[in-house]
């Protein structure tokens, strides 16, 4: 809707206790296509759910990104994960974006090197729908590497893999946003958060490429057992860190044959 943000809306906003009223309501003012959609998108927001489930699309390094309801949202820190895939990948990369979600991070990956060929997966049927919104052909369902079809293995030459990574008892720590209006899945990393990380890493020298490179968002406290992973997998370890996206990730490359 082309009109002027309403201060009413502005102020139902405030009152519901979004920090950024103005802007959200100039977001929620400009998805809406007629004023009752517009009430329907404040309702929804109002009620807690994340900014970028109600307007339907999250902006995110540089590329717009689709976005569903249930759908994990992609966050700022994973800014970090893009711009090493990006520093790693060549023209020819093939790169593999496992438990993609939207598919936010192969997206951006692909908006800075626009002719590598992109696979994507996620164990969760509503990711895999958004994942196509964002990526089109090339997203599998499929649980971590389980579904993969099989002549991706020793061809991946950059595998994101931004795994749910929370503790278990953290979850409860989470903002009410992603407890409340993102999948559990996408989230719970087990008892120390790195049940799937690990699950990963262990089958991930199969999945590389020689020289390929893994890279996964860990917690700061999480680094040591991190890297003692990627060790265990025959992988040469490395944790870049970004205080300003307040970013870590653990890297593990595949040795060159
Ligand atoms: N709450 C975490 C974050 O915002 C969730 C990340 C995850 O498990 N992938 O980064």
């Amino acid at each position: 809707m082309k009109s002027v943000v309403q201060p009413e809306v502005v102020e139902r906003l405030r009152a519901a206790g979004c920090v950024f009223a103005e802007d959200e309501a100039a977001v929620l003012t400009e998805a809406a296509p007629d004023a009752a959609t517009l009430g329907e998108l404040v309702r929804r927001r109002v009620e807690g759910e994340p900014l970028e489930q109600v307007v339907g699309y999250a902006d995110f390094c540089g590329v717009r990104v689709r976005l569903r309801p249930g759908v994990f949202v992609p966050r700022w820190r994973s800014g970090l994960l893009v711009e090493l895939a990006a520093a790693h990948a060549g023209a020819r990369s093939t790169v593999l974006d496992l438990c993609c979600g939207s598919g936010a991070l192969g997206m951006a990956v692909r908006h800075r090197v626009p002719s590598i060929t992109l696979h994507a997966a996620d164990a969760d049927p509503a990711a895999v729908t958004c994942a196509r919104d964002n990526l089109g052909g090339g997203v599998h369902r499929s649980d971590l590497f389980a579904g993969l079809p099989a002549h991706l293995r020793g061809t991946v030459d950059v595998l994101l893999a931004n795994v749910p990574y929370v503790a278990t008892r953290h979850l409860p720590f989470l903002p009410a946003e992603a407890r409340l209006h993102e999948p559990r899945t996408a989230l719970d990393g087990g008892e120390d958060g790195l049940d799937l990380f690990r699950a990963v890493v262990a089958a991930a020298p199969a999945w590389l490429a020689p020289g390929g490179l893994l890279l996964s968002e860990v917690t700061e406290a999480q680094v040591p057992a991190a890297i003692d992973a990627v060790r265990a997998a025959g992988l040469r370890a490395a944790v870049h860190s970004d205080d300003d996206l307040d970013a870590t990730v653990v890297t593990g490359a595949s040795p060159r044959r």
